[in-house]
């Protein structure tokens, strides 16, 4: 076989691979929206701060909502117990060598649980931590949030330009720091907004708690 045949071969299946996840992702998105489920996909780097950021949200939301959180990680099921501290039903998803959540995964939970359980509720995805492989992979979430923390240094945002394009919103974490770490976080900002110009941003510290109610009417909870 030619050098140009197989590398058409593989375009190809990679093309059936995306579609294949955008059609699931869909049936996911209805399955949620019959049972009026609001859903969200948190994506950002290991440490950016994901977990705490849904430890606060559950704590927040937990009286007004039921809450599901499906935990994305390569092995380990840490994220899954802390939340489940909450008093919130985690379930984890090892993705073994696989550096994303696909919408395969996330078909496998909701279809093998009673979803009704979760009627007027919300579903919490949170993505296995990095911020590339994520980018090619949708859900069938109403919104993509993408975290990121002031510790990442300067060019988290431009270096990964289009998981902020494919995002709805995003958070700069950790902003507890911000006297103690050399970041310009306008200029994040300006960097978020120029990929992507209808991107809601909120800075937050999950630790304390600063601005995690913003973020909560941002999403309309
Ligand atoms: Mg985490």
């Amino acid at each position: 076989m030619s050098k140009e045949k197989k590398k058409s071969i593989i375009i190809e299946l990679n093309q059936d691979l995306i579609k294949n996840n955008n059609r699931l992702a869909e049936e996911n998105n209805n399955l949620l929206k019959k049972y009026n489920i609001k859903s969200f996909d948190v994506v950002g780097a290991i440490g950016a701060g994901k977990t705490a950021i849904l430890e606060s949200l559950c704590d927040k939301l937990s009286g007004k909502y039921k809450i599901l959180v499906i935990n994305g990680d390569v092995t380990t099921r840490i994220d899954a117990d802390r939340i489940n501290k909450h008093g919130v039903r985690t379930i984890q998803v090892n993705t073994g060598r696989e550096c994303a959540l696909n919408s395969y995964h996330i078909t496998q939970v909701i279809k093998n649980i009673e979803l009704s359980e979760y009627k007027n509720g919300i579903l919490f995805i949170e993505n296995v931590g990095n911020l590339i492989c994520p980018s090619d992979f949708i859900l069938g979430a109403d919104k993509r949030i993408i975290v990121v923390s002031i510790t990442e240094g300067p060019w988290v945002i431009v270096k990964h330009p289009l998981l902020f394009k494919l995002s709805d919103v995003a958070v700069i974490n950790k902003m507890d720091l911000i006297d103690v770490i050399d970041v310009d976080v306008e200029k994040m900002i300006k960097d978020a907004k120029e990929i992507n110009p209808n991107i809601k941003i909120f800075k937050i510290s999950a630790n304390s708690g600063a601005n995690v109610s913003e973020l909560i009417k941002a999403l309309e909870l």
